[in-house]
């Protein structure tokens, strides 16, 4: 068990909420369990996840690497804001994996008297603990998500993550693990990554908006996500600076990334001529019906494998990294 903070490691603090539980603390109800798991606790940092980076995520990774050998399996205590980020991230960065990557936390401070934590991190090893269970995964409300399926949707709800144009993976109930898919068994041993490009700029497009900030934005980064409105499109206000910008450079040099406002669905930029407009004028990469920050993470690792082919990067984006293979369990009851 990974910590790294979070609101479930949470104490009040003069200044509000703010980590300071060690691993064995969080344990400390969950007894019961160490008869069937053996459980070794690694402090990993102890922050908010507001101040995750992508360097925190290189960190969790490359921890996971060193460990592979010596756990069945792995959860890691996360705070919720940025949770769905980095379950993404390690998604890209542990690939093929032959075991599970449990990430979890929760909406109030372990110490709290009603509270979500006990009953999520007792479902996390739980899912930790089982047979089926491979790969980045978040188990939160008795809920089990892909890593690159996740997005947190409410602030204070014990029900904050969804999963997004994905079936969920499996329910926890009363302890029991019911399993809808898993991921089918690694022929192979796992795939570490250890770098990743942080050149990439998320603009979300508002109506009206002024296209001064486009210039700067596509100089100093590697890729640009549009985070266009509805199937995705390009507004009048800002269409012929942005085809300008777009005019100096070659498509590997920028990589541009439409995708949508709109949580569930997906893009489909062929559709309307807002949006049909920028295909004739650029090679870039559409999000279908990946989540943000599934599209923010996997650019970053593809640009971190240092391809700078546009044809190789859109092939590694277009791969499915999580259950390109995968086993229905038609909701297979572990105990
Ligand atoms: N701000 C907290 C964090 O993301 C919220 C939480 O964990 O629920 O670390």
């Amino acid at each position: 068990m990974m910590t790294t903070g979070g609101t479930i490691a949470s104490r009040p603090t003069e200044h509000g909420l703010a980590p300071g539980m060690q691993g064995e603390e969080l344990l400390a109800g969950l007894e019961d369990l160490k008869k069937s798991c053996e459980i070794k606790v690694l402090e990993v940092c102890s922050i908010d996840s507001t101040n995750m980076t992508w360097k925190h995520w290189l960190r969790l990774a490359g921890l996971l690497q060193e460990n592979y050998g010596r756990y069945d399996g792995f959860v890691i205590c996360h705070g919720t804001d940025t949770m769905a980020y980095t379950a993404a991230a390690l998604s890209y960065l542990a690939q093929n994996l032959g075991k599970p990557v449990v990430l979890t936390g929760s909406q109030q401070p372990a110490g709290r008297r009603i509270t979500d934590a006990g009953r999520n991190l007792r479902d996390a090893i739980t899912v930790a603990m089982e047979d089926a269970s491979r790969g980045v995964q978040i188990v939160f409300n008795g809920q089990i998500i892909a890593g690159t399926r996740a997005k947190k949707v409410k602030s204070f709800s014990f029900d904050a993550f969804k999963s997004i144009n994905f079936p969920l993976l499996g329910l926890v109930q009363n302890g029991r693990v019911i399993r809808y898919l898993c991921e089918a068994p690694a022929e192979n041993g796992p795939v570490f990554y250890t770098d990743l490009n942080p050149r990439v700029f998320l603009l979300k497009l508002t109506p009206g908006m002024d296209p001064c900030i486009l210039e700067p934005v596509f100089r100093m980064f590697d890729c640009v996500i549009v985070e266009s409105f509805g199937v995705g499109g390009i507004p009048d206000s800002i269409a012929e600076e942005f085809f300008r910008i777009l005019s100096c450079y070659q498509p590997g040099e920028k990589i541009l990334i439409m995708t949508t406002q709109v949580t569930y669905e997906g893009s489909n930029v062929d559709i309307y001529e807002v949006g049909r407009r920028v295909k004739e004028k650029y090679r870039f990469l559409e999000a279908y019906d990946m989540t943000l920050e599934a599209v923010f993470a996997k650019i970053m690792w593809i640009l971190g494998t240092g391809h700078s082919e546009f044809d190789e990067i859109e092939r590694l984006f277009y791969k499915r990294v999580q259950f390109d293979n995968y086993a229905p369990m038609g909701g297979k009851v572990s105990e």
